[in-house]
């Protein structure tokens, strides 16, 4: 992992607010299986695994000290006794900080839970801002919300013999997102800003995203690994250094096609019709997945409202 100056963190276009993704149908958590992935020096990425593709629900990292253990990212609250369990099992610890990647409810839907057992829930300041004031659905539990927020390009949370840099990218995935570098373990905790396999969900043009930052986040992932990185990304199985250069690829390939496409004047249902991403599908489509299959329409958007702004 090369070292991470906050200098390069992205400073992109204003802020504007976000809701949290609340949007879920009924699932099944049960048959939900939570794998512990050891990536070394007391590292482990929890990764959840389900036969349903439609079933959207983010990885979580954990990182053992000798006094305490930092998570990144609560899944959902059903899942919550599994995730805890699976934690019990590595160490005895006690969870004394949760980070927030992103304020999306299948990245932040146990914090209560993890809280209730004394962790001090830590995001960025954007992420309390979405939470406390969402652009639209239901309001979040208050006990849900992030306990310490930071501002600016990062920030450290530490427990003994642990440490995690928190990188703000910003209008990235949201306008909220951290990617989290444990450095002793050479591990990269990416939130939504990487998926492997599929496309990542996108959100609605003006609620703080921008395809300049969601390139501009995966390329700074990209840029701070090398052949020995280990990375979990925000939903799936976890990626190299190689894996994340394919994503940030397909993300400045897609957007190029969209926007040749939107300069010819096509329409949504034109583009819809004519499947132009038909290559890229063949690796990053996941059938089945909601996310994912919406990826056209959703990036459409949001290239043809970059390029229609001022
Ligand atoms: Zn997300």
């Amino acid at each position: 992992m090369t070292k991470i100056t906050f200098a390069a963190a992205l400073l992109l276009g204003s802020c504007v607010a976000l809701g949290p993704a609340s949007a879920q149908r009924a699932f099944d958590y049960s048959k939900v299986e939570e794998k512990a992935v050891d990536l070394g020096h007391g590292v482990f990425g929890i990764i959840p695994t389900s036969d349903d593709p439609a079933m959207a629900i983010g990885c979580t990292t954990i990182a053992v000290g000798t006094d305490g253990i930092i998570v990144v990212d609560t899944q959902f609250p059903a899942l919550y006794d599994k995730i805890r369990a699976r934690i019990r099992e590595i160490s005895p610890l006690p969870v004394k900080f949760v980070i927030n990647t992103h304020a999306h409810g299948d990245h932040t839907g146990a914090n209560t839970n993890f809280a209730h057992d004394g962790a001090i829930i830590v995001a960025h300041e954007n992420v309390l801002k979405a939470m406390s004031h969402p652009a639209a659905g239901a309001p979040v539990p208050k006990e849900n919300w992030p306990g310490q927020t930071y501002s600016g390009q990062g920030t450290e949370v530490k427990v003994a013999g642990q440490r995690a840099e928190l990188v703000h990218v910003e209008h990235a995935h949201t306008d909220g997102d951290t990617i989290v570098f444990f450095p002793d373990a050479d591990v990269i905790a990416t939130g939504d800003t990487m998926h492997r396999p599929g496309y990542p969900s996108v959100d609605a043009p003006g609620s703080g995203n921008s395809t300049d930052g969601m390139i501009a986040a995966a390329a700074f992932t990209v840029d701070h690994s090398d052949a020995r990185t280990k990375i979990v990304p925000g939903h799936g199985q976890v990626m190299d250094k190689a894996g994340a250069r394919s994503f940030r690829d397909m993300l400045v390939t897609a957007r190029a096609i969209l926007r040749k496409d939107i300069a010819k004047g096509m329409t949504e249902e034109q583009v819809v019709a004519a499947q132009p991403l038909s290559a890229l599908d063949k690796i990053w489509l996941v059938k089945g997945n909601g996310a994912s299959t919406r990826f056209l329409v959703n990036y459409y958007r949001l290239v043809k409202s970059e390029m229609a702004a001022p």
